[in-house]
């Protein structure tokens, strides 16, 4: 990551441009007053980047599909989302606004689509998963009525798998495990289970009902405390802030030979060539001028160029002659 623009106003350079060119006045000397040649620009560096939204959300919801988040937000915010009893009903992550009592409010996002192999593309996880990254608090979505025929407690680690494969950091961040669908259990195995379960990793337990709403003020009024008591700032760690300079790398230049052609290639060659207006004599002239200088010039007759041959230099080619 080389930047995270998190900040209303917030700018980074990411990539220097081009050393402007130097106009024709700049040559004159005394003998040349008014040169016809001046330097056109530099080239500027061209570096694909690739921008992430990540939406600004207190809290993310997680969990397998079908354990009931897009119920819980519909209920708790006035989101809308798209509830069906199938796998990825939802395709974008939605958010709603949670009104406390207070006033104050917070925004939770429902994170779909995290699966085993999310971290690596796997459905449409990864999409998602940047989005956990601005969260601070998660809650951790697990169905225990068993209607799915799925492992709550494999489900559990499953995903922090994936989270911890996906960004290191984000597996320490704060969980509440919310034990889904309390309303239709049949079997209380799986309850038992999820209870050992907050047990063992010491986080908290919250049993809800998304459909009847059982524990779901409790569970919110417990988010809206805790919320309060995390740090907002630096959720995003910048591993590596680069800025691609062109200054970082050196005038270098080298030589090689493809079937009989010379190519001459390289940071000096390019940042000459960009100097050079082709079409112009004097400009011909100072290229050679400064062929020789850099020592090309010496290089191609000692690699064996003659007269007639093809000399590549960056994209130009041309025929040597002495
Ligand atoms: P998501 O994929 O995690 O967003 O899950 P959904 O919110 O779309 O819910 C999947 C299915 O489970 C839907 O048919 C919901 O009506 C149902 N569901 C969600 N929460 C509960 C609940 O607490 N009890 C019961 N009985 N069904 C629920």
């Amino acid at each position: 990551m080389v930047a995270d623009l998190s900040k209303p106003g917030q700018t980074e350079l990411i990539l220097k441009g081009g050393r402007g060119g130097r106009g024709n006045s700049h040559f004159a000397t005394a003998t040349r007053q008014a040169p016809r040649f001046s330097e056109d620009g530099e080239k500027g560096e061209e570096k694909e980047i690739i921008l992430e939204l990540k939406l600004l959300a207190d809290v993310g919801l997680l969990g397998f599909p079908n354990v009931g988040k897009s119920t819980f937000l519909s209920i708790v915010t006035d989101a809308k989302p798209k509830i069906a009893n199938y796998h990825f009903t939802t395709i974008i992550p939605n958010l709603g606004v949670v009104k406390t009592k207070d006033g104050n409010g917070f925004v939770i996002a429902d994170i779909p689509g995290i699966i085993e192999g999310a971290s690596e593309g796997v459905g449409l996880g990864i999409q998602f998963l940047r989005h956990v990254e601005r969260t601070r608090l998660l809650l951790h979505f697990l169905d225990v009525s068993g209607q799915e025929g799925r492992n709550p407690v494999e489900d559990f680690y499953a995903i922090n798998k994936e989270l911890k494969k996906y960004r290191e950091k984000l597996s320490t961040r704060k969980q509440i495990i919310v034990a889904n669908k309390i309303d239709v259990i049949q079997d209380e195995t799986l309850l038992k289970e999820v209870e050992e379960l907050a047990k063992k990793e010491g986080l908290e337990l919250y049993k809800i009902s998304a459909a009847t709403k059982e524990g779901v003020q409790e569970l919110i009024d417990h988010v809206a405390e805790t919320i309060k008591t995390l740090p907002k700032e630096e959720l995003i760690e910048i591993e590596d802030k680069v800025v691609y300079t062109l200054e970082d790398k050196k005038d270098e230049w080298e030589i090689r030979k493809e079937n009989d052609i010379f190519i001459v290639s390289g940071r000096a060659i390019q940042r000459l060539m960009g100097r050079i207006n082709i079409e112009d004599n004097e400009s011909m002239y100072y290229l050679q001028k400064c062929l020789k200088n850099m020592g090309v010039e010496a290089k191609l007759k000692e690699m064996g160029v003659c007269e007639g041959d093809t000399v590549i230099l960056d994209d130009w080619e041309l025929e040597w002659y002495e």
